[in-house]
């Protein structure tokens, strides 16, 4: 079951702001992406290795996977040779596994760096300390990383109804975002992807600067 009136509706609020609309079909057959696909959609998400290495090759060349969940170093091989972006790198080991398998590949993947915003303990993501010192060994080694690129940042709000806990959380990352920016990437232009908002946040998030949401019920239905 796909809603495509819910993904025009998304697009109506998300173009005009220049966001991309990142479609997450884990859980769902290749037959609900295949029909989004058909309409025009071109990204989707996926959080499992497994799954994604299923589905891919079963469906058009053209379309852009974003490994959105938590990635293990030892997976990153399997979709190295496709993958269009991996949203939750938060560790330097995982970005120089990414940069290994990319190089393997002769192609540069492109990632966002997860910074953990939300109250939940569980969910992934470096806070503001380790991201800076993440950015230290990743400038101290930037000669030795040709194979990665570093297109900006991710996060997951907390799962609470409480809005103003969502918008600081949202505003957290953004403020984080425009440092890292203004310094560590001053120049760089690539540097402009902020990944955050789901079904239930996406419009707070919007309005707190996302670039891209990763939207699954919304689209798909409930996952089961
Ligand atoms: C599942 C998932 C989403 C989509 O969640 P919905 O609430 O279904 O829109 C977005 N981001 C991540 C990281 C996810 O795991």
């Amino acid at each position: 079951m796909i809603h495509e009136p819910a993904r025009q509706a998304l697009l109506a609020q998300l173009q005009p702001a220049g966001v991309t609309l990142v479609a997450v079909s884990k859980t769902k057959p290749a037959s609900d992406i295949q029909a989004f696909y058909d309409l025009g959609q071109r990204d989707f998400g996926e959080n499992y290795v497994q799954e994604l290495v299923e589905k891919q090759p079963a469906l058009p060349a053209d379309i852009r996977w974003h490994f959105i969940g938590h990635l293990q170093s030892n997976k990153v091989k399997y979709i190295a040779a496709f993958v269009h972006l991996i949203h939750g790198v938060d560790s330097f080991k995982l970005l120089q596994e990414i940069n290994k398998q990319a190089a393997k590949h002769d192609r540069v993947i492109d990632v966002l760096l997860q910074r953990h915003i939300a109250r939940e303990e569980t969910k992934h993501g470096m806070n503001e300390t380790e991201l800076w010192e993440f950015m230290d060994y990743y400038e101290a080694q930037l000669d030795t990383l040709r194979n990665v690129r570093i297109r900006g940042m991710m996060g997951m709000a907390s799962f609470v109804d409480d809005e103003a806990q969502v918008r600081a959380e949202f505003s957290e990352l953004k403020a984080s975002f425009d440092s890292l920016r203004k310094t560590r990437f001053f120049g760089k232009d690539w540097f402009d992807t902020l990944s955050m908002g789901m079904s239930g946040d996406y419009q707070l998030a919007v309005a707190c600067g996302s670039t891209m949401v990763r939207i699954g019920s919304a689209l798909f239905g409930a996952r089961g």
